[in-house]
């Protein structure tokens, strides 16, 4: 199983790093979770256009994560030659949301449709709500849907995806609550949104102090990590963006976990095997 991060900026405008998405692969199945800016262009790096993608998934419907949900919904509707389902998975509201952006880009499709004798189809999207505990197969892939806490953002939520003899969890944004502990434990490896509080907290605006009520420190991501026994933790939706050569001391904030801590730029790519 590979992860690919495919977006490790946040809602702060980056001009080298896309909004929130992640991207876990397998031989034979592509899930996309999370769709924030710039997705479609980090996709196409990687080789994966969105015709290619066995689903997506919604961590939560935080503008940041979804903003760019459209342009994976126009893509994969205008590259497939037949029409083709697209699976979208997400918490209660994901329906609605999808919703208003056909109705966005109601013209568009429009547009198309009578431009193109061969594309006479609308997108077909077909949205799956879910909620914690919830089980699932896309290909080759197990998922498990787990409660985060990001309140007052409700519903969100993590994902465990297992195949290949291993599992990954993708936390999306949060800070640490039992059920995510209960998400993670025991799994291989373990995606999380964080956020430097010692940074966070030098910056005199009341409003980008809030992002520390619920969004995972580093030091609590290591922490999560740690009880859950994994063997990797994965940081990213970098809050402020690390400056060049301070990932060092991102993961010097994560000392309270033995595991290997990987920070990175977009489309560092983490390759999750058995152990031998
Ligand atoms: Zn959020
Ligand atoms: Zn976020």
């Amino acid at each position: 199983m590979n992860i690919i991060l495919t977006g490790t900026g946040s809602p702060l405008p980056d001009p080298h790093r896309g909004g929130p998405s992640t991207v876990i692969t397998t031989a034979s199945t592509t899930i996309l979770v999370d769709a924030g800016r710039a997705v479609v262009m980090r996709l196409a790096a990687c080789g994966i256009i969105p015709p290619f993608l066995s689903a997506v998934v919604l961590t939560h419907l935080h503008s940041d994560h979804i903003c760019d949900l459209n342009d994976v919904v126009t893509t994969h509707w205008v590259m497939t030659p037949e029409p083709t389902d697209l699976h979208v998975y997400g918490p209660k509201g994901t329906a609605q949301v999808v919703e208003g952006l056909l109705s966005m880009l109601a013209s568009d499709i429009r547009y198309r449709m009578s431009h193109h004798a061969d594309l006479q189809e609308a997108p077909r999207v077909i949205v799956h709500e879910l909620t914690p505990g919830e089980q699932f197969l896309v290909g080759d892939v197990s998922v498990l849907t787990g409660a985060t806490n990001h309140r007052p953002v409700e519903p969100s939520l993590g994902y465990r995806f297992s195949a290949e003899g291993v599992s990954t969890v993708v936390a999306g944004d949060g800070v640490p609550c039992s059920e995510l502990d209960e998400l993670v434990r025991g799994a291989d490896a373990y995606v999380q949104t964080v956020v430097r509080e010692d940074l966070v907290r030098l910056v005199p605006r009341q409003r980008f102090i809030d992002i520390l009520d619920y969004h995972s420190t580093v030091r609590q991501a290591a922490q999560t990590a740690q009880r859950g026994g994994v063997r990797t933790l994965v940081l990213t939706h970098f809050v402020p963006t690390p400056a060049l050569g301070e990932y060092d001391e991102w993961r010097a904030q994560a000392a309270d976990f033995d595991g290997v801590v990987v920070t990175g730029d977009d489309l560092t790519q983490v390759s999750v095997t058995p152990l031998p």
